[in-house]
């Protein structure tokens, strides 16, 4: 039973590393990213609700990401585990989520803490160009992981594991495969 929380800046890999460790685990893959960016572009009411706060680098408010992962861990395919990714963002969240996993009998078994400097982060969303990956809501995005979810690393200290994402893929891939399988 593998159920994991990935945590870190935007712009660490985090997306990328839980697309390949859910394939190794055959579980999930869950970003709260991903799924609100469907619900904007088939332009649901989420969708609409949430796009101008993902424009701006601003994180969605509570309720809907807490209704939308809610709905989400309801689902029969994540029996076998998950892999969050982008969720919790907040310590709200955090505790939301405990409670949660409290109604439906289950528990996360680790937090992945993925440690990459601004430096790097900048280069990388500037790379990757999607269209909240301008510079300045880049810099917003920064300020939100910083004031809003970096605090959850104190929040889930005595269960986080950390893994230096500041180095090519594969490494990281390989660093997280021995933490979470052995
Ligand atoms: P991501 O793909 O995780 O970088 O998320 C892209 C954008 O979606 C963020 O900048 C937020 O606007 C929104 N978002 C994703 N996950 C959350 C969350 N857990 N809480 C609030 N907003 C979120």
């Amino acid at each position: 039973m593998t159920r994991l929380i990935f945590l870190g800046p935007p712009g660490a890999g985090k997306g990328t590393q839980a697309q390949i460790l859910a394939s190794t685990l055959q579980v999930p893959h869950i970003s709260t990213g991903d799924i609100l960016r469907a619900a904007v572009s088939d332009k649901t009411d989420l969708g609409m609700k949430a796009q101008a706060y993902m424009d701006r680098g601003e994180l969605v408010p509570d309720d809907l990401v807490l209704d939308m992962i809610r709905e989400r861990l309801a689902q029969d395919d994540v029996k076998p585990g998950w892999i969050l990714d982008g969720f919790p963002r907040n310590v709200p969240q955090a505790i939301a989520l405990n409670k949660v996993l409290e109604e439906i009998n289950q528990a996360f078994d680790r937090v992945i803490n993925f440690n990459v400097p601004d430096e790097a982060i900048i280069v990388r969303l500037l790379a990757r160009g999607r269209k909240d990956d301008s510079e300045s809501v880049i810099r917003r995005r920064l300020e939100v992981y910083r004031e809003q979810t970096a605090p959850l690393i104190d929040f889930y200290q005595t269960q986080i594991i950390t893994v230096d994402g500041n180095r090519p893929m594969e490494e990281v891939t390989a660093a997280l495969k021995q933490v979470v399988v052995g």
